[in-house]
């Protein structure tokens, strides 16, 4: 039986897992090479459906910045606009986000030490001490690599930046564009923070043979030379997502976590939501292991039964649009022939897709 818990990846998966933890009473210190918590948080976007937060019961008003009542989808020429009644997803500053986790994690009781990143070596020591470890280290996990966990299979290379000055639109749509000529086997993006400031983005399979740098400016250049014509660009950077699972996350004492685990949506590399519900589950593993001696595998079942087959339907999705890309315009054309778009806007919900599915046969029968 192991007494306390090392998180290797102070991210918003290993912060909030520290959090549980140590509200929990378990003794736990989480490492990170970052010496500033809000570093590189711009890396990522911070989209969230509203109903993924509520199920979650976070408080993100420290870190809002807009609201989303819509999406314009781009595909071949052709547009489907989903517009909601109301907000159904916010946009959140991630630097803000990280430091109310970390906030709440320190209040609890956690142990959380910057500037320490972590070799092979160092982590490998740590597996064999009296201790939990967990790999909440992101999409490229040392962790995984020292306990020999099989790889993730694909991945997403992103590029984004944001500008001031840009002409938004609609302050309250993303924007999303479908193309194979730049965005193999995902899309660009445009996320309005303001009536004036734009974060524009892209991602592509890591199986397509160039830099996402050169996809993105393809992408803008194809789509966006109007609406970033008086646009200051504000940075510009680099990363990836992992979109697919990992075929174990618990090994001995050590878990992974987050985008250790590939605990993402393929569809948007959207990863916060479920990433934070499996930390939910991996608390509850471990302190029912330190406390009470339960196999720390339960965390392996159980998250996987709860959210395996929502995950499964975005990777189906995913498979969708990624293979038809060609004809998915006329997909947008049929549905907004058949009213898909209000049916999204009323009652969509990409954190849950089964309860979508739910509700769309409950409404047809
Ligand atoms: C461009 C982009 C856009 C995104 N948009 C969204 C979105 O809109 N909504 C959403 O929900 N998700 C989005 N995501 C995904 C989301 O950012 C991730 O799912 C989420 O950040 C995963 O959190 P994590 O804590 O698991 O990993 P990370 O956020 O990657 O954190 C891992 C931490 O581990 C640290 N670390 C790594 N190795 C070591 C080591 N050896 N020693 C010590 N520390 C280490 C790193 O410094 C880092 O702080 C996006 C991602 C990208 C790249």
């Amino acid at each position: 039986m192991h007494n306390s818990v090392k998180i290797i990846g102070a991210g918003a998966i290993g912060l909030y897992l520290a959090g549980k933890l140590a509200q929990a009473g378990i003794e736990t210190t989480v490492y990170d090479g970052k010496r500033d918590i809000r570093e590189r948080a711009e890396t990522a976007s911070g989209i969230l459906s509203k109903s993924g937060l509520g199920r979650l019961g976070m408080d993100y008003s420290e870190a809002l910045v807009n609201e989303l009542d819509g999406v314009v989808m781009h595909v071949n020429g052709k547009k489907l606009r989903v517009k909601a009644d109301t907000a159904k997803a916010v946009v959140l500053d991630r630097g803000l986000l990280a430091q109310s986790l970390m906030n709440n994690a320190v209040d609890a009781g956690a142990n959380v030490v910057l500037g320490k990143r972590l070799g092979k070596e160092e982590i490998t020591e740590m597996m064999h001490e009296n201790k939990v470890v967990v790999g909440a280290d992101g999409a490229i996990s040392t962790v995984a690599n020292a306990a020999g966990f099989e790889p993730i299979n694909e991945y997403v290379l992103t590029y984004k930046a944001e500008f001031d000055g840009a002409k938004v639109n609609d302050r309250n749509s993303a924007e999303l564009f479908f193309s194979k000529d730049f965005a193999h086997r995902f899309f660009g993006w445009t996320v309005p923070y303001s009536d004036s400031v734009l974060e524009v983005g892209l991602g592509i399979s890591s199986s397509a043979k160039r830099t996402s740098r050169s996809a993105y400016n393809d992408f803008v250049g194809k789509e966006l030379g109007d609406v970033l014509k008086d646009g200051r660009c504000m940075g510009e950077h680099a990363s990836t997502i992992p979109i697919a699972r990992r075929r174990k996350t618990v090994m001995g004492n050590v878990l992974l976590v987050g985008d250790a685990a590939g605990q993402t949506k393929s569809t948007t590399g959207g990863g916060l939501i479920f990433g934070i519900s499996c930390a939910n589950v991996a608390a509850a593993a471990i302190t029912a292991h330190v406390k009470n001696g339960e196999p720390l595998g339960k965390y392996e079942r159980a998250w996987r039964s709860r959210y395996g087959l929502d995950l499964k339907m975005h990777d189906a999705l995913h498979s969708y649009y990624s293979n038809f890309n060609g004809s998915f315009g006329f997909f947008l054309g049929m549905a907004e022939t058949l009213g898909l778009d209000k049916f999204l806007s009323r009652y969509g919900d990409m954190d849950s897709p089964s309860l979508m599915v739910k509700r769309f046969f409950t409404r047809a029968l």
